[in-house]
């Protein structure tokens, strides 16, 4: 049953003869092991596992949004969530997550103790429930990035699961395996740069516990993460500052006011330009939830991608849906609309045209960019001077999404 089950789950991902030949081949073992009571018991490897391993409820394992292979600081990433949800009566605890290239079941990353904790977010955990315990009924849901050493990108992902019962630690550890997905085969889509010169900070860090990457909107029937590569721009100066002056008058802010470039040719599909922001950070407004992405520009790149600019200033959007625009032209500038932590550009790809949340992140490119160094901690961007990059690092990056907190310059005419 088991075995018939994974097939069944493969054959709609496999592609070609050779491989079909295959499938036909492994049906055909798996017919003669269902129906011939010699295999059952001849002692074969897979006999006695299935002898030593009770069939149990556990996890539903799911992979929501397949990873789209994005260069990230010159490595291929793969940036997804796998879900897992507790159908049993009992609270489960992770006790190691490996991810499998379901190839040959060589193991691509494996995660335990305090990277485990990183990685896995319960949404609405009961309080006091243990660390990498999914009490029953809920849901865990595991963040990736995973950055791929050497040419060779898997195709289909596995996930290998070993987990005890929260009330037996001392149990050998239960194993499920699930969660397969297959990794998107197209490239990420390759943009021009939102803005010109720089420096700018592209803020955003995958870990951040209420960052963009781990906000899951339930909207519509389903639960989306639109924000999964959505980067804040911040613009500094040579020091590293964010305003001249009083940090709290928004015109003080370096990036206020900047031009904001449509990153491809592209239809205008959304607008808002009247939405109210303050002049101050202290005397920020309280927007409804519709509201917080403050005034914004949606651009429909084709196929199934769209470009979301957040946080304009009011009155600044040059551009209106239906209207076509070129790469490069000037479509709006940088704000304080909505829920911004100051003036700045927020900026992401979904798959849907919905900004208040309908819609999955998707990984995109900047076509070129210079980067001129990072941040190794975000509490002191726009307090101290940026780290250089090392001698040994590429300055011009081209086709890449930049690395979280990384400052970048683009070019003056933002089609360098
Ligand atoms: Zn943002």
């Amino acid at each position: 049953m088991h075995r018939r089950h994974v097939l069944a789950a493969t054959a709609p991902a496999l592609r070609g003869r050779s491989i079909a030949i295959l499938v036909l081949a492994l049906a055909a073992v798996a017919l003669v092991v269902a129906t011939s009571p010699a295999a059952n018991t001849a002692g074969t490897p897979a006999g006695a596992a299935a002898a030593a391993t009770p069939l149990r409820q556990s996890f539903d394992m799911q992979v929501p949004a397949p990873p789209t292979p994005v260069t990230v600081a010159g490595k291929p990433q793969l940036v997804y969530e796998l879900h897992l949800t507790n159908f049993t009566s009992a609270p489960l605890v992770l006790q190691q997550v490996d991810v499998l290239d379901a190839r040959d079941a060589t193991v691509i990353a494996a995660v335990r103790d305090d990277a485990l904790d990183r990685r896995l977010h319960r949404p609405h955990a009961p309080a006091g429930s243990g660390p990498r315990t999914i009490a029953p009924g809920m849901r865990g849901v595991l963040y990736f990035e995973l950055a791929i050493d050497g040419d060779t990108l898997p195709r289909l992902l596995e996930h290998r699961i070993a987990f005890h019962d929260a009330g037996r630690p001392a149990q050998a550890p239960a194993i499920v395996r699930g969660g397969r997905v297959a990794v998107r085969t197209g490239a990420p889509v390759v943009l021009g740069p939102p803005l010109r010169d720089g420096p700018w900070a592209a803020v955003y860090d995958p870990s951040w516990e209420r960052g963009h990457r781990r906000v899951v909107y339930a909207f519509e029937g389903r639960a989306r993460i639109p924000d999964r590569f959505a980067i804040d721009w911040v613009k500094l100066d040579a020091g590293g500052r964010r305003a001249h002056g009083d940090e709290d008058a928004v015109g003080n802010w370096y990036g206020y006011g900047a031009d904001v470039l449509a990153v491809a040719d592209a239809v205008v599909v959304a607008t808002r330009n009247d939405i109210p922001e303050s002049a101050t950070l202290s005397g920020r407004l309280q927007y409804r939830f519709e509201d917080g992405a403050g005034n914004h520009v949606v651009l429909d790149l084709g196929d199934d991608r769209y470009a979301f600019y957040k946080h304009l200033k009011p009155g600044s959007v040059r551009v209106a849906p239906g209207e076509r625009v070129r790469r490069g032209q000037v479509i709006g500038a940088v704000g304080f609309s909505g829920h911004a932590g100051g003036p700045q550009l927020h900026f992401h790809v979904a798959d849907a045209d919905s900004p208040l949340g309908a819609a999955e992140g998707l990984p995109f490119a900047l076509a070129d960019f210079e980067v001129l160094g990072a941040y190794e901690d975000f509490d002191t961007l726009g307090r101290a001077p940026w780290t250089p990059l090392g001698d040994e690092m590429a300055a011009r990056r081209t086709r890449e999404l930049p690395a979280p907190i990384t400052v970048v310059a683009f070019g003056t005419h933002g089609s360098q």
